[in-house]
């Protein structure tokens, strides 16, 4: 079966949208799995499942933010084992700038 098409906004607010994906992109474009994200205003401290540990911004004009959209070729971290569905289900994510969720109205997780 094919996955379920999700549509995000291109102006969704980044914390967010790592919050719902549970994803992290890396400058060497290794898809990590985000295990805990603690949200400091506008800072969070994000520990990936291969334990890496780091600060990110809130920017949805960051190279993450760029990354995680644009979903150029990323290898799945090995030690993070990120489950096929998640990466299936971001796989099937589109961004649009004028149609679907910017997850406003989510409650946060
Ligand atoms: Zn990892």
């Amino acid at each position: 079966m094919e996955p379920k098409k999700r549509y995000y906004r291109k102006r969704v607010d980044f914390f967010r949208l790592l919050t719902k994906v549970k994803l992290w992109p890396s400058r060497k474009r290794i898809l990590h799995g985000i295990k805990t994200m603690e949200i400091k205003g506008n800072q969070a401290l994000i520990i990936t499942h291969c334990n890496e540990s780091f600060m990110v911004y809130n920017s949805k004009n960051s190279r993450a933010a760029r990354f995680l959209r644009n979903k150029w070729n990323f290898i799945p971290c090995p030690t993070c084992r990120v489950p096929d569905w998640k990466l299936e289900k971001y796989g099937s994510t589109r961004f649009s700038q004028s149609y679907g969720s910017d997850l406003a109205d989510q409650p946060e997780s």
